[in-house]
Parts: C-alpha cells; sequence; structure tokens
C-alpha cells in the first residue's frame, strides 16, 4: 500500500487531481455553520490546532467531502462482501497526524501572536483548503485498518 503514500504514484495524483477540483466547487455551493462561524480562537497555535481538531474539522471534513463511493479503492470490494462492513475515509498517511498536522499548517498562515484573535471559519476555510496537498482515499474498513498500521 506504499504507493498511497508515493506523490509520483499514479493513484495519488489521480486522487488529488480530482480532489483539488472537488474543494473548488464545493466551496461555491456550500453553507455551513462551521465555515461561516465569526468566533474568534486567540492564543498558542497548538492550543488553537488541538481546540479545533475536537470535534469541530472532524465534523467539517464529513460534511465538506461528502463524496460517495461504492468499492474500496484497494481491493474493489463492496459493502457487505468478504466481511466488509462498511467503506469509509482515510487521510492520506503521509502526515503523522493529518487533520491536526493540516490545522497546524492554516494556523501557521494565519496566526500572528498569542494574543491576536484568528477567526474560527477562517482557519477551517484554509485548512480545507490544505486538503490540495493530502489525499483523501476511499477505503473498505478491512483496507483502511491494514493502511493504518
Ligand atoms: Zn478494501
Amino acid at each position: 500500500m506504499e504507493y498511497l503514500n508515493n506523490p509520483e504514484s499514479e493513484i495519488y495524483k489521480k486522487i488529488l487531481e480530482k480532489q483539488k477540483s472537488f474543494i473548488t466547487t464545493r466551496f461555491s455551493l456550500i453553507r455551513n455553520r462551521y465555515l461561516d462561524d465569526t468566533c474568534c480562537v486567540v492564543g498558542e497555535k497548538k492550543v488553537i490546532a488541538k481546540h479545533l481538531n475536537q470535534g469541530l474539522a472532524q465534523n467539517l471534513v464529513q460534511t465538506f467531502f461528502n463524496f460517495k463511493y461504492t468499492t474500496c479503492l484497494i481491493c474493489r470490494g463492496k459493502k457487505g462482501e468478504n466481511n466488509i462492513r462498511q467503506l469509509e475515509r482515510a487521510h492520506c498517511n503521509i502526515l503523522s497526524d493529518p487533520r491536526y498536522d493540516l490545522l497546524m499548517l492554516a494556523i501557521d498562515d494565519l496566526w500572528v501572536d498569542n494574543i491576536t484573535p484568528l477567526g474560527s471559519g477562517d482557519i477551517l476555510k484554509l485548512f480545507i483548503k490544505k486538503h490540495e496537498i493530502c489525499p483523501i482515499y476511499y477505503l473498505c474498513n478491512i483496507c483502511h485498518n491494514k493502511y493504518d498500521n
């Protein structure tokens, strides 16, 4: 499964290309309370990332990347076949902790100092954009488990 982590592999490039255009289109259509949130956060980068990662960013990823696939990218299996319980989203684990790392990249771009407030929605919009460097794969629960270990 190493090819899933190789930016030069066909599948990595193909998925990322599709994802980039998906992000652009979806931004123009979506109304989402997390993205529109004008509430501000302030403090150290890591503390902000940790705060947003608890629930908010996870919910947003699920809502934003709402594409549905019926077959696993790796084994081509479908739900109900070969003990496949469900198909799941899997962030490319080229990053060690993808959701947190992408949040940190977004915060890095906006952060001024630990007393300047940042809009929560602004961080989350940039966090979604940062997914242009990190493909999300659609895998069955069995392949997902193997991939993450
Ligand atoms: Zn599979």
